[in-house]
């Protein structure tokens, strides 16, 4: 049985809590289950890089690929089984969900405009 780490927020007295709930294992977004990624230190390719017969060859077999920072290279990630919830328990991560999106964009606007 997959347990992920999520924060729930209590319905009756507001509290912030991190629950261990179940979860699922789903193959990875970012990687797309291929456990690899180009390095990011590499940076943005343009047409002309790719001119280079010797690099694109390279890079072409994965010579520049590193594990996935997402899943560390295991092609899966464990997210939340929000479906095997009760909709109580369904209620408090939504509300954790909301409050954390609600203050990523307070800040992104504090930053922006230096409020
Ligand atoms: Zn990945």
């Amino acid at each position: 049985m997959i347990k992920v780490k999520q924060y729930i927020i209590t319905p009756v007295f507001k509290l912030w809590y991190e629950a261990t709930l179940p979860g699922k294992r789903v193959v990875c977004h970012q990687c797309n289950g291929e456990g690899t990624m180009v390095n990011p230190n590499i940076g943005v390719l343009t047409a002309h890089d790719m001119e280079d017969e010797d690099f694109r060859e390279s890079y072409m077999s994965g010579v520049y690929d590193v594990a996935c920072g997402c899943c560390d290279g295991k092609r899966v990630i464990d997210v939340l089984d929000y479906d095997a919830l009760s909709p109580k328990m369904q209620l408090a991560v939504d509300k954790a969900e909301k409050e954390i999106a609600a203050d990523e964009a307070e800040a992104y606007y504090e930053q922006k405009w230096g409020a």
